[in-house]
């Protein structure tokens, strides 16, 4: 077989049809190519994609010695294009700009993977009203989202910016990249199960908005990709096909909501705590490979709590405003307060919530359990992909770690099941087990 695109397929022709609503949905990439190998299908691509336009194909040395040399010498002379190799790629502003530049005699861009150099033009074509297309690296989300990840003066913002016209990739390419990247790439789609268990949750206790399009989707294949965790590591080229689908899929799945709830909850925002307070003690782990550390602890928690057939009994959200102030410092506080606004509990709702749950426990949790994968199946599945699965993993200190499944559920105004264990008193006994 030599075409892996699936269901993505219909996608791009605007034909699939979602089980659960019975309504078609496309997507806003033009096209989306998943095969063994590209050797010979650049110029086509990117015809199909640019024609007629003035092309800079941007790599940066890794990249281009995985592929971007590959790519240039097949459409060299064929379409109208230069070459770029980027020698210190940086997706901060700085980089931005530095590309903005490089763009001003070109109608386009062609991104040569990994996520710098494809954040960065996603952007700056994004500024300068240009188009692109990208060649993928690595299996990630991130090729196939609207959003760029550029950091300004070392602090990483999810950035508004445009989708590629065309995303490609090249399995042979992809199985010759760093394990450790595969690795995080898996566990960066796995949270699909942590994130929408918090997502229902948070729809049927505050009545937030929930879909379940991109979950239709990701269903399709899941529990094959599961199955395949660890030929995924082995790079064998059908296993990676199925994790590239999902990763793609996953990064399309802002696209049916218009938001990122749907794979980014509880897990993510431990990540983010990470990103935001580790300082020094951040250990230089990737996104991808802190939320999978994360994954295992919100998996664990869901869990423990919603696999119980007595109800948890909540007292009104309290804000441990003195902790927050020594550790995170005053401004958190005042942003911390703005962000629990809509998921602080006083005591009417919480009298409500414990009511609900007195009575209809069992039917809150059931469609719940549904969702929610069994944690020593993530456990081990994360195992044979070779992802870090705890914080000595990662050598993350064990200390600030628990800090942050402490704290985390602060920092962002989304109800996950790290609020529910927070109010329930349940928190401190699950970190420390
Ligand atoms: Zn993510």
């Amino acid at each position: 077989m030599s075409n892996y695109n699936g269901v993505i397929d219909e996608l791009i022709k605007g034909e699939w049809t979602n089980p659960e609503d019975q309504k078609k949905y496309g997507i806003p990439i033009k096209k989306i190519e998943i095969r063994k190998t590209l050797d010979g299908l650049e110029k086509d691509l990117i015809k199909s994609l640019h024609s007629d336009q003035r092309l800079l194909i941007v790599s940066d040395p890794f990249t281009h010695n995985a592929m971007g040399s590959r790519i240039f010498k097949n459409i060299k002379g064929k379409v109208n294009v230069d070459e770029y190799i980027w020698e210190n790629p940086s997706s901060s502003i700085e980089g931005v700009e530095h590309l903005r530049e490089k763009i001003k005699d070109y109608d386009g861009m062609i991104a040569v993977g990994s996520g710098t150099v494809s954040d960065s033009i996603k952007y700056a074509t994004f500024l300068e009203k240009k188009t692109y297309s990208v060649f993928a690296t690595t299996p990630m989300n991130a090729y196939t989202t609207g959003t760029a990840s550029i950091s300004f003066n070392g602090v990483k913002k999810s950035l508004v910016a445009h989708y590629a016209q065309g995303v490609f990739f090249d399995l042979e390419v992809l199985s010759n990249c760093p394990k450790r990247l595969t690795a995080a790439a898996f566990a960066d789609v796995i949270c699909r199960t942590t994130a929408q268990v918090d997502w229902l949750m948070s729809n049927k206790l505050l009545e937030t908005d929930y879909q379940s399009t991109p979950y239709s989707l990701l269903a399709l294949y899941e529990g094959d990709m599961i199955q395949n965790a660890s030929s995924i590591a082995q790079g064998d080229i059908n296993s990676l096909a199925l994790l590239t689908r999902i990763s793609a899929i996953m990064g399309l799945g802002t696209s049916f909501t218009q938001t990122t709830h749907v794979g980014s909850m509880g897990e993510h925002g431990i990540s983010h705590y990470i990103d935001m307070f580790a300082k020094d003690l951040h250990p230089g782990t990737s996104h991808g490979e802190q939320v999978g550390i994360a994954t295992i602890s919100i998996s664990k928690f869901q869990n423990a709590i919603l696999n119980k057939d007595t109800p948890p009994i909540i007292s009104p959200t309290k804000i441990p405003e003195e902790e927050i102030v020594n550790k995170l410092g005053e401004q958190m506080l005042v942003n911390i307060k703005k962000n629990m606004k809509p998921k602080l509990f006083d005591q009417k709702k919480t009298d409500l919530i414990n009511n609900f749950f007195e009575k209809k426990w069992i039917e809150f949790v059931q469609p719940l359990r549904e969702k929610m994968l069994d944690y020593n199946i993530i456990w081990n599945a994360m195992g044979k992909c070779g992802a870090l699965r705890t914080p000595e993993d990662a050598k993350l200190d064990s200390i600030f770690y628990k800090d942050a499944l402490r704290y985390a559920r602060f920092i962002r105004d989304r109800y996950t099941i790290l609020d529910l264990a927070g109010d329930s008193n349940q928190l401190e006994e699950l970190i420390n087990v």
